[in-house]
């Protein structure tokens, strides 16, 4: 893979990670440790009824898959990005061979190449 393609590969990856980060904190804060890890914050709901809190509680029970998903996406992102600075970036864990651009292009984050999948 060139040089040029990796850098345009990286800065999707970078707008991938803010706007990740972006949509966790919308109903997550970041925990310190371990690193990557976030926490669904559940809202302090004052005045309503058990009913309500009990909806409330659902509501954002229902966003943990979804929270998990986005982590697992982030922590994707962020091992693409420290390959990139490591130079091993682009090739296939599973193999060792180079992952095609195209596939990279789709999903830069990828690990493993097309015949791994
Ligand atoms: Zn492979």
């Amino acid at each position: 893979m060139e040089k040029k393609q990796i850098e345009e590969l990286k800065k999707e990856l970078e707008k991938n990670k803010s706007s990740l980060e972006e949509t966790l904190q919308r109903f997550a804060k970041k925990d310190d440790r371990p690193e990557g890890d976030w926490d669904t914050v559940f809202p302090k709901v004052e005045g309503s009824s058990m009913e309500e809190k009990a909806d409330e509680v659902e509501e954002y029970s229902s966003l943990l898959p979804v929270e998990y998903a986005l982590e697992i996406k982030l922590k994707n992102i962020d091992d693409a990005l420290k390959k990139i600075k490591k130079g091993t970036y682009g090739k296939c864990e599973k193999c060792d061979e180079e992952i095609s651009y195209k596939k990279l292009s789709l999903t830069p984050e990828t690990k493993t190449c097309r015949n791994c999948n």
